[in-house]
């Protein structure tokens, strides 16, 4: 980009397009090729050697995927980006980038479900220590990260409960460790939070949700300095995960709304949260925008919005009470996803923590009638008297 130094609104709109742009056109195209022919065969070798830019084969790199990681990676202000077909292809990629025997990982107990899978079920079995502390015991972390580890993975705010973790602070303890610092970024967006100005080394998202933001295409990303990203690249083009050119392509026309959209989700969400915290039938709402939040003091530091997720729970924690509120909503689809144009619920007993038993969300502090409520860019008056009159 020539214009100095674009917001990031502009950068959402403009980042990653220009090499793209063919023969006049406004929009990047989808470039369904799998291959990349060369009549200079000495061209050829060169760009299969790494020595000049070009395009091989469509699973290593693309042309329409390229745009779409050079967006993210400007919205980042990262120095490279690399991507993968989903979320959980990009963290698994980037784990067993940086995993041995041996080696140890410290993370949080709330992090997204199949995150959690990959830490309980598979990270065991290539002998790979994970410890899985609580998520808002700073101490605690940093005392097993100062034991040293390979990998600090983070994610905030977290999945379903909403909690906030003070990304500076575990950053500067994960660097005195040596450790690679990864973050999760998925439920912040890059309009509200940029870990790489906080100290992490990586930031990945699912872009299937507020990056994508229409709920009608997967992918991950992830972005950080080049010498972090190529390797995790490499370990992507081999595994195959490969994001399509078609979802790189509606992930890229998504996130130019990226910003309007967050601006409305975050206004919206504050004050859905203010009403329900104030309703009689609802027991506790976790948002970090909420002056009762427990680390409300966090989030104003290292957040400039708090973003479109809340969980509430109902009177009683009945899971039926649950069950029967759910379809009397209008305005929310009941849905395993997040992060849409329109507003989704779910609880996480049937979503993000579906995989794991009762006892397993119950030991990760997650109530049974916890409800999830991803926030749309529908009217905010709308959205609150549609819960108004299903709590009713
Ligand atoms: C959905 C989600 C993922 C996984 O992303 P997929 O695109 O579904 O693979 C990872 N982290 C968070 C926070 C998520 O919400």
């Amino acid at each position: 980009m020539t214009n100095s130094n674009p917001r990031l609104g502009t950068l959402a709109v403009w980042a990653g397009e220009e090499d793209y742009l063919m023969q006049g056109a406004t929009q990047v195209p989808v470039v369904h090729s799998v291959s990349f022919g060369y009549k200079d065969v000495d061209r050829w070798l060169r760009v299969a050697l790494g020595q000049e830019a070009g395009y091989i084969y469509s699973r290593n790199t693309n042309p329409t995927v390229h745009a779409f990681e050079e967006k993210i990676r400007a919205l980042e202000g990262a120095e490279a980006a690399t991507s993968a077909a989903t979320g959980m292809g990009i963290i698994s990629s980037a784990l067993f980038t940086f995993l041995s025997p041996g080696d140890r990982i410290v993370s949080v107990k709330d992090t997204y479900g199949g995150t959690h899978v990959i830490f309980s079920e598979f990270l065991p079995r290539f002998q790979v220590d994970a410890v899985l502390c609580d998520t808002t015991d700073h101490e605690a972390i940093e005392a097993e990260v100062a034991k040293g580890c390979k990998v600090l993975y983070l994610e905030t705010p977290t999945n379903p409960t909403i909690k906030i973790v003070d990304l500076a602070r575990l950053s500067e303890a994960g660097k005195k460790a040596g450790a690679i610092v990864i973050v999760d970024n998925t439920f912040a967006t890059p309009i509200n939070q940029n870990p790489l100005q906080l100290g992490a080394d990586l930031v990945l998202h699912s872009a299937t949700k507020y990056l994508g933001g229409h709920a009608d295409a997967l992918g991950g990303v992830i972005c950080g300095e080049k010498a972090l990203i190529d390797p995790i690249y490499h370990f992507r083009e081999i595994n195959g995960a490969t994001l399509h050119p078609m979802a790189a392509y509606l992930l890229l026309r998504g996130m130019k709304t990226l910003h309007l959209r967050i601006r409305q989700q975050n206004i919206s969400a504050l004050k859905i949260a203010r009403f329900l915290e104030a309703h009689p039938r609802i027991e506790k709402v976790f948002y970090p925008g909420l002056e009762s939040h427990e680390n409300h003091a966090i989030a104003r530091r290292q957040m400039r919005g708090f973003g479109g997720m809340l969980s509430f729970m109902l009177k009683g924690d009945d899971f039926d009470a649950v069950l029967a509120f759910l379809p009397r909503l209008r305005y929310a689809h009941a849905a395993a996803n997040l992060g849409a144009v329109e507003t989704i619920v779910g609880p996480p007993a049937m979503t993000s923590h579906v995989e794991c038993t009762r006892e397993e969300r119950a030991a990760m502090g997650i109530p049974e009638s916890l409800i999830r409520y991803s926030v749309g860019i529908e009217e905010t008056e709308d959205l609150i008297a549609d819960l108004d009159q299903a709590l009713g």
